[in-house]
């Protein structure tokens, strides 16, 4: 049987010694030496060259909200390359102006990168934006920024997620204000193709999504167009649990592209929106942030998602929450095989890894939120250096045994800029190797969505999901590494 493609001439990620790789119908045929390889070589075989470059699997970014990348690209006002406040307004004051009368809507913003130093306030929402409804949530999307107008929409009252003076919302209270925004279902589908497109420019060919479930309808869509060009492993609100058990949807309902693999519950916020829940308090302050889903309750849903056949992901960043998180497995009788995940898991204890390791839980970890750490940076700021020391410990989760998946969260999407701080973290003992980082941001995400079997290697008989890298990273600076081309079940969908 001849093969579709042939890859020959490079170093072949997990094979050592192999220079070239075939596909067939997709998938992996054989992978070997060129001359090997080559006598599968048929008629309409394609041979594509890589010259001394570097073929591994597709990358499996593990964490993150694909609607909303297409959206930032095509909808939202991004506001994660503001240089200071005032930039920031300038952009949605300009968008207001472009779109009179509609709802004007900023997302990524982030002081901690302002020479102002401080949160966006309604007063300077008003100033920008005084004629229509304008809101801006900060990047760790926990927290958001609304004018008077915008406001207005928001039934909530004063309290612990509404500060009207200031203009802040936070958590159910942001979800809340954005549920009032829904761009129209075409709008959706061209947000999934264009997140699809930007993915498999930055070699990405799978990823565990958080989606809410309106967006559904939108994915369908652009899979049957032959939009989709991503595989999406879907945890949607764990609010959704009964009515997925009433369904009988288990994990791995879905589509060729789409699947269902569990629900997505919070256990707290996050650092930067002073949210998190911690064991002590944030530098500086009395808050300890706030534990969403304490233990009781994440036993009873996780019990249920259990039942249901569902996996259950938990939000928990701070060691207070991730406290709770180990505390629910242990009602719920969470066992080793069950392979439930914890997301972001940036401030846990040595002894909580270890107890972790026991349940058999996976570490959905973004190396890339190391952008906020060391000296003089956000997580500093908020924890103290002694507590930064220890955030988003790779090499500790490693070392204890733990499965690793690594993702980034879409902040920003890109493996490559995520595993360039995990090779060079601010705190040097959290380092993990080159083959350790490859293998978190492929097979590792496949792992954590159950897709091991089928995806995150180079084996025969497993999807064709390929990128180019333009060197050996093993033998050659991180820094210049770039993604050449990327093939989805042995398509090219991306190349430079
Ligand atoms: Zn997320």
């Amino acid at each position: 049987m001849a093969a579709d493609l042939i890859f020959e001439g490079g170093t072949i990620f997990g094979h050592p010694g192999a220079e070239a790789l075939a596909v067939r119908c997709g998938r992996i045929l054989a992978v070997g030496r060129v001359s090997e390889v080559l006598s599968l070589r048929g008629s309409n075989t394609q041979v594509f060259p890589l010259n001394g470059r570097f073929l591994m699997p597709g990358f499996f970014d593990g964490h993150v909200h694909f609607m909303k990348v297409g959206l930032d690209r095509t909808f939202f006002v991004d506001l994660s390359g503001a240089k200071s406040l005032s930039e920031a307004l300038e952009l949605l004051r300009a968008r207001a102006e472009a779109r009179p009368g509609e709802w004007v809507v900023g997302r990524g913003w982030d002081e901690s990168r302002w020479p102002e130093r401080r949160y966006l306030e309604r007063a300077d929402l008003d100033r920008a934006v005084p004629k229509q409804p304008c809101c801006a949530v900060r990047v760790d999307g926990h927290m958001m920024v609304a004018n008077t107008l915008a406001l207005a929409r928001c039934v909530r009252p004063e309290g612990e997620f509404v500060d009207r003076e200031r203009g802040h919302l936070w958590e159910e209270a942001v979800t809340e204000v954005l549920s009032l925004i829904r761009p129209e279902r075409e709008t959706l589908v061209e947000a999934v193709a264009e997140a699809s497109r930007f993915a498999a420019s930055l070699g990405i060919t799978s990823v565990a999504d958080m989606p809410s479930p309106q967006d559904l309808p939108a994915y369908q869509v652009a899979e049957r167009r032959g939009l989709l060009r991503t595989r999406i492993f879907a945890y949607l609100p764990v609010e959704l649990l009964p009515h997925l058990a009433a369904l009988g949807i288990q994990r791995g309902y879905g589509s060729a592209l789409f699947r269902i693999c569990g629900v997505k519950a919070f256990a707290d916020g996050s650092i930067g929106a002073k949210t998190a829940a911690l064991l002590e308090p944030y530098r500086g302050e009395l808050g300890r942030g706030r534990v969403l889903l304490g233990r009781g309750e994440l036993a009873r849903l996780w019990r249920k998602a259990m039942e249901a056949g569902l996996q259950m992901a938990i939000h928990a960043i701070g060691d207070r929450a991730i406290e709770e998180v180990l505390a629910a497995a242990r009602l719920a009788g969470v066992g080793f095989y069950d392979r439930h995940r914890i997301e972001h898991l940036e401030l846990p204890t040595p002894a909580q890894l270890s107890r972790m390791k026991d349940v058999g839980l996976v570490a959905s970890m973004q190396p890339n939120f190391l952008q906020w750490s060391g000296p003089g940076k956000m997580y500093e700021e908020r924890l103290g250096p002694a507590r930064d020391s220890r955030i988003d410990p790779h090499r500790w989760v490693l070392d204890q045994g733990i499965p690793l998946a690594f993702g980034s969260d879409g902040m920003p999407l890109g493996p490559l800029y995520g595993i360039g701080l995990a090779l060079n973290p601010p705190h040097p003992v959290q380092r993990v190797t080159v083959e350790e980082a490859l293998n978190a941001y492929t097979k590792g995400s496949a792992y954590a969505s159950f897709a091991e079997d089928e995806l995150g290697d180079l084996s025969p008989g497993k999807w064709a999901d390929l990128v180019v890298l333009s060197a050996d990273p093993t033998k050659t600076p991180w820094e210049k590494i770039q993604v050449e081309a990327t093939f989805l079940a042995g398509e090219m969908v991306f190349s430079r």
